[in-house]
């Protein structure tokens, strides 16, 4: 598993001689070696979770679709690997992946999904208007949903992608993904993220490098920060105070994007942290290290 530490590897060209690069070059080569197994979210094919369908091998990494959507593909020993988020509204059974090789050659892989049931949740809110909006606010969340899914569509390509993630903020994890929600007793969407409660003003911090795809201020998420990891993995950072980075900036693994406050659908301050996997809202728990992962009244640290 990567930390912090193994960020001191150099990268870029070296100009110096070969004779004083090559305790560089073993150095690195020592770093890839848990590249080549990358660390990857766990294999829980349930609605909002996520499956690692092996594709075969090849000398070319191959393209995948889940439905309509493109899939990340990354590879894993000895093979290609799909990783693909699944919908909370998936249906349980057979599912499958189409894959097109380097050549053009396509084939399907299947998969099984099978049911999870979520617990209901009951949350009272003091403002009507976040449980039924006025026509003006329905307007504005239409505009939202538009920039909400065009930052969740971005598709990019980096050398790696990191798939395991630090905990964004130090704090308890208040209210798992999935939960089944009423607000003042009317029945609305699942919990589509992981909520971190912790004090006004804590840092929220990136969970691995990426870069920032879009940044805003909606009625529900308030003010929010998307960050792009590659191939389909985009992290989304809600209710914020504060926001300490610009559309288009790269950041690493632990750089501030910005202050948990609350700001939009809240009832006290936390970080509401989702991510999307090939525009699928999957449970963010299964990027964590499972010492964090495991139990939702347990403390996240900040670092692994
Ligand atoms: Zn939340």
């Amino acid at each position: 598993m990567k930390s912090k530490n193994d960020k001191i590897v150099p990268m870029g060209p070296y100009r110096h001689s070969f004779r004083h690069s090559l305790p560089v070059i073993l150095v690195g080569l020592l770093w890839l070696i848990p590249q080549i197994g990358a660390a990857l979210p766990s294999h829980q094919p349930v609605p909002g979770g996520v499956a690692i369908v092996p594709l075969g091998d090849g000398a070319e990494r191959p393209e995948a679709w889940y439905g309509k959507r493109r899939v990340m593909v990354v590879r894993g020993d000895g093979e290609w690997l799909a990783v693909a988020g699944i919908p909370l509204s998936a249906k349980p059974g057979r599912h499958r992946i189409r894959v097109r090789g380097a050549a053009g050659a396509e084939h399907t892989r299947l998969f099984t999904v099978r049911a999870k049931q979520y617990a209901t949740q009951h949350i009272t809110l003091e403002n009507k208007r976040m449980v039924t909006p006025n026509a003006r606010d329905l307007e504005r969340i239409g505009r939202d949903r538009r920039a909400i899914n065009a930052a969740l569509a971005e598709w990019s390509r980096p050398q790696n992608v990191e798939l395991d993630f630090d905990a964004p903020v130090t704090g308890r994890f208040s209210s798992s993904f999935g939960l089944r929600r009423f607000f003042n007793d009317k029945p609305r969407k699942p919990h589509s993220g992981m909520d971190i409660a912790a004090a006004k003003g804590t840092p929220v911090q990136a969970p691995a490098q990426g870069r920032v795809v879009a940044t805003g201020d909606y009625f529900f998420n308030g003010n929010t920060v998307f960050l792009d990891h590659g191939r389909g993995l985009i992290t989304m950072y809600c209710h914020l105070e504060s926001i300490a980075v610009k559309t288009g900036e790269a950041v690493e693994r632990g750089q501030p994007l910005g202050t948990v406050g609350m700001t939009g659908r809240v009832t006290g301050p936390h970080l509401h942290w989702s991510v999307s996997l090939n525009r699928a809202m999957v449970d963010p728990a299964l990027f964590l290290p499972p010492s964090l992962a495991q139990g939702e009244e347990r403390t996240a640290s900040g670092s692994r």
